[in-house]
């Protein structure tokens, strides 16, 4: 499987095929498995064998499989799969820190995320200090004696901004601090985080690799002594499994998923063209444009320039909402990844509870919209955006 490229193991990996050859993967509904003997639950729970299970919190073949299959995608030694993105999050900075430590994080990161890391974390002793993360030197200046983690997204939500994966990495080291990267705006087929530097990779899948706004669902990957040590053990016994059923949609997901994320960066960079320049528009915000202010970064550590798009209408926010309330095709909704395409508000809804101040940082103005681009012809969603935008 590891000489296999990356559709191949989209496609057949971490199978795990029962008795009766089925050509679909099964899926395993079971919370529990029963053991022939009293002696086979014994050595069981004694030493869990590599395809062995005991209970669906811990593990189950379907949730396995969906495990295995993003690994190989990753190329990464081992992940382990959670009931949504911020489980896997919670999990991955609570297995990584205790009492006494520090993280330093970029302030660009998304809602649930930044509760974590600013309100969460220094509940249980955790110093905290966020930075720009498009700026090394604030990393370098941020890191302590106790700093254990250095945690941010990349490309950031919704200014798609970029993190220099390599750059925090060698920073982080240097301390033997942790680098874990949430890399769902990059999607795990443009950006290779591990094969950058991240020492742990995070996804929510319900954004690409479901792809079709059906399942929550999300993963944690990195190298085998943290995934099936600190990790597994946090969250085992705290309850973010991911569901059998909810782990086949995303298994299947991830056949289509370097498909649909292709054909939506090809559909993004046409709409980025055409749009830029639009005399409705202040800005048009595309990693994937040469206009971007980090391009040379974005070319260097990513493949494309990812699904979502980011506009600053001008007008502020009554000519954003007069341009989201004429669009026909394009949804209003606070998903992205999607098959449909989907625009949102950020000031008034993902991120309402922000400050004005922290808006103002953030660079989240009033007239900003986040397209994140679907499946449809490229020539309709144009189309679309034209006309809602006249009426901006
Ligand atoms: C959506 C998202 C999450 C959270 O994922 P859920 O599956 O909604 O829990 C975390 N990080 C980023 C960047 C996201 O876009």
């Amino acid at each position: 499987m590891d000489k296999w490229n990356t559709r191949t193991k989209l496609v057949h990996g971490g199978v795990r095929r029962s008795q009766y050859g089925e050509l679909s993967e099964a899926i395993y509904l079971t919370q529990g498995f029963v053991y022939p003997s009293a002696e086979a639950a014994q050595a069981r729970f004694d030493a869990l064998g590599d395809d062995e299970f005991i209970y669906a919190r811990y593990g189950n073949p379907t949730v396995a499989m969906f495990e295995d299959r993003i690994a190989a995608l990753e190329g990464a030694e081992a992940a382990f799969a959670t009931a949504s993105g911020m489980a896997a999050v919670n999990g991955a900075l609570f297995a990584l820190l205790e009492a006494g430590d520090h993280i330093v994080a970029a302030k660009a990161l998304f809602g649930s995320c930044l509760f974590i890391v600013e309100t969460l974390l220094p509940r249980y002793g955790v110093e905290v200090t966020l930075v720009d993360g498009t700026d090394l030197s604030a990393w370098d200046a941020a890191m302590r004696p106790n700093t254990k983690v250095c945690f941010f997204e990349t490309l950031s939500n919704p200014t798609l901004e970029a993190v220099d994966i390599a750059g925090v990495a060698a920073i982080a080291h240097k301390s033997g601090a942790k680098v874990v990267v949430d890399n769902v705006f990059a999607t795990p087929i443009f950006q290779r985080a591990l094969t950058l530097g991240a020492d742990v990779v995070i996804y929510s899948a319900t954004k690409h690799i479901d792809g079709q706004g059906r399942c929550l669902g999300g993963v944690v990957l990195g190298d085998k002594d943290f995934i099936r040590g600190p990790l597994e053990m946090y969250l085992k016994h705290t309850g973010g499994a991911l569901s059998p059923f909810n782990a086949w949609v995303m298994l299947k997901g991830l056949e289509t998923l370097d498909l649909r994320v292709r054909a939506q960066a090809a559909s993004a960079l046409t709409l980025a063209k055409a749009l830029q320049g639009h005399d409705k528009l202040a800005k048009v915000i595309y990693p994937g444009l040469e206009s971007h202010p980090q391009h040379a970064l974005v070319s260097a550590q990513m493949e494309a320039g990812g699904t979502v798009i980011s506009l600053e209408v001008k007008g502020g926010k009554a000519a954003a909402f007069r341009m989201l309330n004429a669009l026909k095709i394009v949804l209003i909704s606070n998903n992205l990844g999607d098959a449909k395409s989907i625009i949102t508000h950020p000031a008034t809804t993902t991120h309402s509870r922000l400050s004005e101040a922290q808006l103002a940082g953030l660079g989240i103005g009033e007239g900003l919209v986040r397209l994140s681009v679907g499946l449809e012809d490229v020539g309709d969603l144009l189309a679309d955006i034209s006309q809602a935008l006249d009426c901006a």
